[in-house]
């Protein structure tokens, strides 16, 4: 068993066995059963249009596996996995589950200072990149974080390798390699956090088969799905709910868009004759304008997963009319939960709130702020158990005392209220995070980095309203006696060179002479926000 983890209590691992959720069985056996059963079917399509079929893909994780053990790399290492979506994802993916060892996700937007933070949570001993992409050298990274965390022993490059090794190398013939316990880690999650750096989630072979299995019978996937992964693969929303591993665990075809944008991914639908997808709401606000223009045959797709962020009503309304697929509203998170508006509901539900619970056995309450629970229909944090909800991250035994109860309800942070039909409504969030289009910022972590600029004295981050991505991020800024603050774009600079991913950065300065404080005396963030908000419209209103 991996050590750092905290896993379900006794009593409650039992009652999820007696009620079928876990199954006892290892993650990548999902990919062996389908390529057992219908090897010639096609698996995987990447954007050029190579294919692979199921037996294909399984021999090659096969051959992977054995070669990542021959390197070392083996039961219960960790591996921080980089990479695009691509084929070489998915084949490691499975080959590393097979070798026995856990990947850690993170998003190819990600650079030093996340990386090397994870790495290091992690005790991470490989760590799996592209050679160049989107204009950066990956490798340059891999360098940076060799040398600040000495654990990773192994670099392994899709693409030109210079020093390191190629991922085309690992490769050997088929060993025979014992399966991992069901019960233990699978993979690790990266959280958007709130706190500090991200921190890593654990997710069971048990409790991630479950999510997968159990979202993909609400979603109605079957051999005949075609899914378009566009968000990133190491997202949780493309990788399993029911996403990639859905769609191969019953034996669909997956599709990877290169990127999220309309050209690429109607070309895609039409091409491939995708059936269903997941998207962010500025994702699906870019296509249903785009459809206007764009004169691709969309007519195969049957359902538009929307999550991350909370999709308006009136764009929710415009799906079926400018798509003429199913809407299905996503409400869920790395840690767990998952809410889904179902495909029979009626449409005012759809349109209106971000879903139900996945499972029977998910436990939701909604307290206020003294922990109380409020009455049914008011609006308060949502705190949640369940079978695939988890106990603790890894690794981060403080954070985890504040972040779960003592019963072992996490704390999610959303502020939502409960309908009747059990459907849950979001209405802000009560966490110090800006949803930027789905992609999370910790106003924490970021105003650490800020906070390191000679110019600044004081730094803090909050979330301004914006159409199309619903937040963006704004760093308020008191400058340091006799020094100047920087701006926007020297800001964006300093922070670069510090290793902060790019959608971390700020979208706007604001300098000020002091911050608004609380009747405590801590700043007072809602306060900043109104201002903001305010300004927002001031100016909105002088270009009209
Ligand atoms: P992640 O771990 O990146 O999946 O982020 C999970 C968080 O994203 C949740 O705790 C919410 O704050 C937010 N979130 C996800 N889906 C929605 C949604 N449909 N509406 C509003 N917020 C959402």
């Amino acid at each position: 068993m991996l050590d750092g983890w905290v896993p379900w209590p006794e009593s409650f691992a039992r009652r999820y066995r007696a009620a079928g959720y876990w199954e006892g069985r290892p993650l990548d056996r999902l990919l062996r059963e389908r390529a057992a059963a219908d090897p010639d079917r096609i698996a995987l399509v990447d954007a050029a249009g190579d294919r692979w079929t199921y037996a294909e893909l399984d021999r090659h994780a096969d051959r992977q596996a054995a070669g990542l053990r021959r390197l070392g790399i083996g039961a219960g290492d960790r591996v921080v996995v980089q990479l695009p979506n691509t084929d070489a994802f998915v084949v490691l993916f499975f080959a590393l589950l097979r070798a026995g060892a856990v990947p850690v996700l993170t998003l190819p937007a990600h650079r030093e200072s996340e990386i090397v933070h994870v790495a290091e949570t992690a005790g991470a001993t490989a760590y799996v990149i592209p050679d160049v992409l989107d204009g950066f050298d990956h490798r340059a990274l891999a360098r940076a974080a060799r040398k600040a965390v000495p654990s990773i022993e192994h670099v392994l490059v899709a693409g030109e390798a210079a020093e390191f090794t190629a991922l085309a190398d690992v490769d050997a013939a088929p060993v025979p390699l014992a399966e991992p316990d069901p019960g233990d880690v699978a993979l690790l999650l990266l959280s958007g956090g709130t706190t500090g750096k991200p921190k890593l989630i654990p997710r069971t072979h048990d409790d991630y088969t479950y999510n997968v299995r159990a979202s993909a019978e609400v979603c109605g996937f079957d051999s005949d799905t075609v899914y378009l992964v566009v968000l990133p693969t190491a997202h949780n929303f493309a990788l399993a709910c029911p996403g990639l591993l859905g769609t191969l665990m019953v034996g669909g075809t997956v599709v990877l868009a290169p990127t999220p944008s309309p050209e690429d991914a109607f070309e895609l639908i039409e091409r491939e004759k995708v059936t269903a997808t997941a998207v962010v709401p500025p994702v699906a606000l870019l296509w249903l304008d785009a459809v206007e223009w764009e004169d691709a045959d969309l007519s195969s797709l049957r359902l538009l997963q929307v999550g991350g962020s909370k999709l308006g009503a009136e764009p929710a309304a415009r799906v079926r009319p400018a798509l003429g697929c199913t809407l299905q509203q996503v409400f869920g998170m790395a840690e767990g939960l998952l809410n889904y508006t179902r495909l029979d509901d009626p449409s005012d539900l759809v349109i209106q709130t971000q879903g139900r619970p996945l499972s029977p056995d998910d436990e939701i309450r909604v307290v206020d702020e003294d922990g109380r629970d409020v009455a049914p229909g008011e609006t308060g944090e949502l705190l949640t158990r369940g079978p695939y909800t988890l106990r603790g991250y890894y690794r981060a035994p403080e954070h985890n005392a504040r972040t779960f109860s003592d019963d072992g309800f996490y704390r999610t942070g959303d502020l939502v209220r409960v309908l009747p039909s059990g459907h849950l409504v979001v209405e802000g969030r009560a966490k110090d995070q800006i949803n930027r289009g789905g992609d999370k910022i910790s106003a924490e972590e970021l105003e650490n980095h800020i906070m390191a600029h000679p110019g600044v004295h004081d730094a803090a981050v909050v979330g301004m309203p914006d159409a199309t991505m619903g937040e963006r991020t704004c760093a308020c800024l008191v400058p340091r006696a006799g020094r100047s603050a920087p701006a926007q774009r020297e800001l964006a600079a300093f922070l670069t060179d510090r290793g902060v991913a790019a959608y971390k950065l700020p979208d706007r300065v604001e300098v000020m002479d002091a911050f608004p404080r609380t009747s405590v005396g801590k700043t007072d963030k809602k306060e900043l926000g109104r201002r903001i908000a305010g300004q927002l419209r001031t100016e909105d209103g002088g270009v009209h």
